[in-house]
């Protein structure tokens, strides 16, 4: 583990430019559980690791970037996260279902201790999207993010993607009138009931007819 306030693992870089779809986790992979810590609470949204098959049938990177405030608030460690990640994807594999990197941020201005405090990588700021760009080859002009709250499609907005999807799953229901009053934004703002639906918008977008 990185001794700071954020993690990242991922796979090899692509060979050319290549556009991603970026993922929250809880809300859109998982169920929100409020600052999920355990593997008891990690439930895979339906249906979710089937979304996740159809990019990576198509060599679509998939690349969770997650906040992860609650280390800095102090109510789980790293160590959590780690178990209930490795849990997270585990299952997600079981399906065929595979991630191409995924990159966590714990800080939080209102935290306690060394992470109570603002952070590039923490969404609405891009830094996870950028880092995982230059990390992974991303063509970020031609990427789409997917997530449940306004601070998602923020950070989408914030890294000039090609496009963000608030899904209704988590707290998406609640922040639709937030994200539609974004829409006058250079990247393309949808709304979708499901991740399933969401990523049927992507692919129609990057030219794929199904
Ligand atoms: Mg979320």
């Amino acid at each position: 583990m990185q001794p700071s306030g954020t993690f990242h693992r991922h796979n090899e870089p692509y060979p050319t430019a290549t556009p991603a779809v970026f993922l929250d986790r809880d809300g859109v992979l998982v169920e929100e559980t409020g600052y999920l810590h355990t593997i008891q609470d990690a439930i895979l949204i339906s249906d979710a690791p089937h979304a996740i098959r159809r990019l990576n049938q198509r060599h679509i990177p998939a690349v969770i970037i997650t906040n992860q405030a609650g280390i800095a608030r102090g109510y789980y460690t790293w160590e959590d996260f780690h178990l209930v990640q490795t849990h997270i994807e585990r299952q997600f594999q079981n399906h065929g279902a595979l991630f191409d990197g995924i990159w966590a941020c714990a800080h939080h201005p209102q935290g306690a201790g060394p992470l109570a405090s603002h952070h590039p990588f923490r969404k609405p700021n891009p830094g996870m999207i950028l880092d995982a760009a230059s990390k992974l080859n991303l063509d970020l002009s031609r990427s789409w993010l997917i997530g449940d709250k306004t601070i998602d499609i923020k950070a989408a907005l914030n890294a000039s993607l090609a496009g963000a999807i608030l899904v209704r799953t988590g707290y998406g229901k609640s922040m639709e009138d937030e994200v539609h009053a974004l829409a006058s934004s250079p990247t393309s703002i949808h709304v979708c009931d499901t991740l399933a639906a969401a990523v049927t918008v992507i692919l129609h977008h990057l030219g794929y007819n199904e």
